[in-house]
């Protein structure tokens, strides 16, 4: 069961309501996090760990064997990231950070001249957590600094997370709606969009919405973070066209803030605030639906 944690927009609060989702529900089933935000992992920050058991992500890189090369430009042709580039006369050579590891211009090559090897792009970590009662393991995925493909950290996170044993897999994505965010969200049974009550939210919230639907999960929940600061009228409305409902509204006080500053969740650190409330509210319909 993949629990999908997104949000059309950055910086809406998506990674404080999965870790404080994953707290919740890994009291109930055995979870599994998966933070497949690569270029800004935060998930391990916010639940004040330190990561641990690194093994990196490689993807293919081919290297040129010049004796070989006869210049004649195929393998140029067929790149489509612009990472292979051809001198003047014709000589190949390749831009490490553009290169997406497709292995195209291996297989146009027509006299062997392009050796396959590899090359690190990022990291994933398998890291225990035990906060507040509830112990859980997070995945998480970190793009090198200066690459530029996330879709092989993603995935090769998200594998890492699934080939563990477990009830749930949530899932935290990224904000946007690229296919890294569907990558991500391939295959959950549940997602959970959050927003936020101000236009850009409300905009950003139809966007991810038509994602969750294009990739037919069936049980749609949206979660308004920082309700009060705005109105949040019309973001029903444009849940209930994408077959979503408002679960909670999660009002944003000086406790939610606390709870970023110290590294605890908040459902720790205040469980009888509000907005720990509200995050339980959401933990239950999951538990409903799952
Ligand atoms: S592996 Fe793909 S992206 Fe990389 S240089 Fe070859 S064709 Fe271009
Ligand atoms: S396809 Fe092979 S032979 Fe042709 S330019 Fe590229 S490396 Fe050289």
């Amino acid at each position: 069961m993949i629990v999908a944690v997104t949000g059309g927009k950055g910086g809406t609060g998506k990674s404080f309501v999965a870790t404080n989702l994953a707290v919740l529900l890994s009291r109930n089933k055995s979870l599994v996090a998966a933070d497949l935000d690569v270029e800004a992992p935060n998930d391990h920050i916010l639940l004040g760990v330190d990561l641990e058991n690194e093994e990196p992500v490689k993807i293919m890189f081919p290297f040129i064997d010049y004796e070989k090369c006869i210049k004649c430009r195929a393998c140029v042709n067929v790149c489509d990231t612009g990472a292979m580039l051809a001198a003047r006369d014709g000589t190949p050579y390749v831009i490490p950070r553009l290169c997406s590891g497709c292995k195209s211009c291996l297989f146009v090559c027509p006299t062997g001249a392009i050796v396959a090897g590899a090359r690190i792009i990022g990291r994933t970590y398998r890291t225990p957590v035990h906060v507040g009662g509830s112990s859980f393991t997070l995945v998480t995925g970190v793009l090198k600094e200066g690459e530029e493909h996330t879709p092989p950290v993603v995935l090769a996170a998200r594998r890492r997370a699934l080939s563990l044993k477990s009830d749930i897999y949530l899932v935290d994505t990224a904000a946007g709606t690229s296919n890294t965010v569907s990558t991500a969200m391939y295959k959950a049974s549940v997602a959970v969009a959050v927003t936020e009550p101000t236009p850009l939210g409300l905009h950003d919230l139809e966007l991810i919405l038509r994602v969750i639907d294009e990739l037919e999960i069936p049980h749609r929940f949206v979660v308004v973070n920082r309700a009060g600061i705005g109105p949040d009228e019309e973001h029903s409305k444009i849940a209930a066209r994408y077959g979503a409902e408002v679960v909670a509204k999660i009002p944003y006080t000086r406790d939610v803030v606390e709870s970023y500053v110290k590294g605890v969740p908040l459902v720790v650190s205040r469980p009888e605030s509000p907005a720990s409330r509200a995050l339980r509210e959401v933990s239950d319909r999951i538990l409903e639906v799952i």
